[in-house]
């Protein structure tokens, strides 16, 4: 392993190591998901320290890793892009802390760049855009997101007989998130309404992010949350999902 890396990355989470340091969680393109030591960034003069394990933000730095200590730390470092509009936006700040908590719970996306770039680009986006964005930045990239994973379903057509779903109709989807066409239905399924359908076909294409009401956030998000379930177990609940949509 090369002991002395210069790498981007974004802090996640920080924890007290002794009196005066921290331990980071950051997230890399090359090393996925790791813990680097940050030494003296407690201290009365580490202002400018600070500003390298602030959550979200996209940093640069000379990681070194310690074979001895089996531990990573900061040599040095400098803030590239801070993301201050989350301290005056809660949904901001909630969708990042949803996406970070995906970020554990998946080992980053199983530690590819393509999942690096996909959060670094999120993070900047909900930083920059307007709030009444958030809901479609947050929706669009959980949606690449099961692209990476290779499990975004098709959603017009069939998962089980292949006909093709007519545009702008609602689908039925199984408790898989798949699209399960009416022949094929015995139960009752939960719907993916037309609009939101149109949504993710649209975001497929990136034609940039339509408007979303409530009715059709509410059935985006019961659908994809429904297919994340399958794969990954999450902490962020219910409530958050509320905040990020308020
Ligand atoms: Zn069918």
């Amino acid at each position: 392993m090369n002991r002395l890396i210069k790498e981007n990355y974004i802090p996640l989470k920080a924890s007290d190591l002794g009196e005066n340091h921290k331990l980071v969680l950051i997230l890399t393109p090359g090393q996925g998901l790791i813990r680097i030591a940050v030494f003296g960034v407690k201290g009365k003069k580490s202002g400018s320290q600070r500003a390298l394990i602030q959550p979200f933000s996209l940093c640069r730095g000379d990681l070194y890793y310690d074979p001895v200590k089996k531990l990573w730390r900061l040599k040095e470092g400098e803030c590239l892009e801070s993301r201050d509009s989350f301290h005056a936006h809660l949904n901001k700040y909630y969708a990042a802390l949803f996406w970070s908590d995906l970020i554990i719970q998946t080992y980053a996306g199983g530690g590819s760049r393509d999942f690096f770039n996909l959060s670094e680009s999120l993070f900047r986006d909900l930083d920059q855009e307007a709030e009444a964005l958030v809901p479609g930045l947050f929706l669009s990239s959980l949606w690449d997101y099961l692209a990476l994973e290779g499990i975004q379903p098709e959603t017009n057509r069939c998962s089980r007989c292949g006909r093709p779903a007519p545009a702008n109709k609602a689908v039925c989807y199984s408790p898989e998130g798949m699209v399960v066409c009416s022949r094929c239905r015995i139960d009752r399924l939960p719907l993916l309404t037309a609009p939101a359908r149109e949504f993710l076909e649209s975001v497929i294409g990136k034609q940039g992010l339509p408007e979303v009401d409530a009715d059709t956030l509410e059935s985006l998000t019961s659908y994809i949350m429904t297919i994340l379930r399958t794969i990954v177990r999450l902490n962020m609940g219910q409530e958050s999902l509320r905040i990020i949509f308020k």
